[in-house]
């Protein structure tokens, strides 16, 4: 017989933690952000001495046609939503709602897997640069003892900004 868990027993099970709060105390942690956006300019550079250029005009951000989705860590998703996105274009699954025609409303803001993610050009390096500073991603969170996760991007829109 299965035994029945009672409700004590649920009570003890850890939590998941709730990824609008995990979002708030990174967006409270200042250190955090700026330890971020020095993680984005060092890809930024990396990217930079590639040579490599996106002359897709924004293709890769409609992701039900590019065939992908696009992932992030709690830290990545405080900085982006620090503006949320256009109220006329909130997520939904296979769009990015930062995307206004071929423009990113969003650039400087922008995750790390749009700042590395090219669709010309060495893939295999391109993997190697985001596996490293998505580890620094990884390792800021354990750092400033803020839960990682790794989530979808309109999907942890929809739970951030929920029937809006
Ligand atoms: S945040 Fe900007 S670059 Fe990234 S998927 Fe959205 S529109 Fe594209």
């Amino acid at each position: 017989m299965t035994p029945m868990k009672s409700n004590t027993d649920a009570d003890k099970s850890p939590r998941e933690p709730d990824l609008a709060d995990t979002v708030a105390r990174c967006s409270a942690d200042t250190s955090m952000m700026d330890r971020l956006g020095r993680i984005y300019e060092s890809a930024d550079r990396a990217v930079a001495r590639t040579g490599t250029v996106c002359l897709g005009g924004g293709a890769c951000c409609r992701f039900d046609l590019f065939a992908h989705r696009l992932y992030l860590a709690p830290a990545e998703l405080a900085l982006l939503v620090s503006q949320p996105p256009p109220e006329s274009a909130r997520a939904g699954p296979g769009r990015c709602p930062y995307q206004i025609g071929p423009r990113c409303a969003a650039y400087a803001r922008r995750p790390l897997g749009c700042r590395i993610f090219f669709c010309r050009g060495e893939k295999h390096h391109f993997e190697r640069l985001y596996e490293r500073y998505h580890r620094e991603i990884r390792l800021l969170h354990e750092s400033c003892c803020i839960p990682y996760s790794y989530g979808e991007l309109t999907d942890c829109l929809m739970q951030l900004f929920p029937n809006e």
